[in-house]
């Protein structure tokens, strides 16, 4: 199983996320809906297909909250070529898509009525929500912890209810091979706090991914040159100044990538419009 190693993915990450898949009867790809297509792994796919055809693969389109609405429905659109899509913003008092799922998964569990359950398992890159959603759907009704039985009790199971259990413990899946380091970054793949020079990704951000008004109207900033002018005006607004009195463009730089991670800063992909049946889905993203 080495290709993955030489694929960008840690022999650690890779067997987590291996165990996961492993045992799981329905994989469930959380993507990122604003850039589902650069948050798909195709080499788990892949993998999937070649390796375990029998288990189930769905996408969860997470964070619908933060995309326009005809967005959201020309994506499910797109990737429901592929697989089973839903449509999802996770949360705990306002969320949507989740009588979606479970009514999908329930059709699964139906399928497989000869196993005594069916587990279901989340993966997907960094920050694209798994734990919010897994926790999205453990407030339903049932919510006791079901060790597997025979199992070591290395993960817990959730019971989402009778014969359907989730493992709570998503796979991680790590950078594509053809992403650049400002990609991993805005991906959030990478914590924030851990940047050594987080000014490096500003001018992506304030001058390519997100438009200028958004980032006027959020920043009450307007007409800077570059990002450096940028910061040191961002920097004099919020009082983020060093000791001497020098704008700390180090601490806003890392603000404002947190607000792009965040949703705070509009941004999305925007799905392909004309022919929807001619856009290639495959070889778009290999880790
Ligand atoms: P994980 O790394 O995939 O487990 O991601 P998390 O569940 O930790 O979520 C990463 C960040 O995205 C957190 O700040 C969440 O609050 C946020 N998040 C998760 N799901 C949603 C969603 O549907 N909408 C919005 N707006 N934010 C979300």
């Amino acid at each position: 199983k080495d290709w993955y190693f030489g694929a960008g993915m840690s022999k650690r990450i890779w067997n987590e996320l291996y165990k996961v898949i492993d045992s799981s009867d329905v994989v469930i790809h959380v993507l990122d809906a604003r850039d589902p297509l650069g948050t798909r792994c195709i080499h788990v796919e892949k993998y999937l297909q070649k390796e375990a055809p029998h288990k189930h693969l769905i996408y969860v389109l997470n964070k619908v909250d933060l995309i326009p609405t005809w967005a959201t429905s020309r994506w499910v659109k797109i990737l429901s070529r592929e697989r089973p899509t839903i449509a999802f913003h996770a949360s705990i008092n306002n969320s949507f898509g989740k009588g979606s799922l479970i009514q999908l998964l329930r059709q699964y569990s139906k399928l497989n009525s000869d196993k005594k359950q069916i587990s279901v398992g989340f993966i997907g890159y960094p920050n694209t929500g798994k734990s919010s959603i897994i926790n999205t759907l453990r407030k339903k009704k049932v919510c006791t912890v079901a060790p597997i039985p025979g199992e070591t009790k290395v993960w817990q199971y959730i019971t989402l209810m009778r014969r359907i259990y989730l493992i709570d413990c998503p796979g991680i899946v790590q950078s594509s091979s053809g992403d650049t380091e400002t990609d991993v970054v805005l991906k959030g793949s990478i914590r924030t706090g851990n940047l050594q020079t987080p000014e490096d990704y500003i001018d992506e951000i304030i001058n390519k991914r997100v438009k200028k008004e958004y980032i006027a109207r959020t920043y009450n900033i307007d007409n800077w040159s570059d990002h450096i002018d940028f910061l040191t005006m961002l920097a004099k607004s919020t009082g983020k100044l060093n000791k001497g009195g020098e704008p700390n463009l180090h601490v806003c730089s890392i603000m404002v990538i947190n607000d792009f991670l965040r949703g705070k800063l509009p941004h999305f992909v925007e799905p392909p419009s004309n022919n929807i049946e001619e856009i290639p889905l495959t070889n778009t993203n290999q880790f």
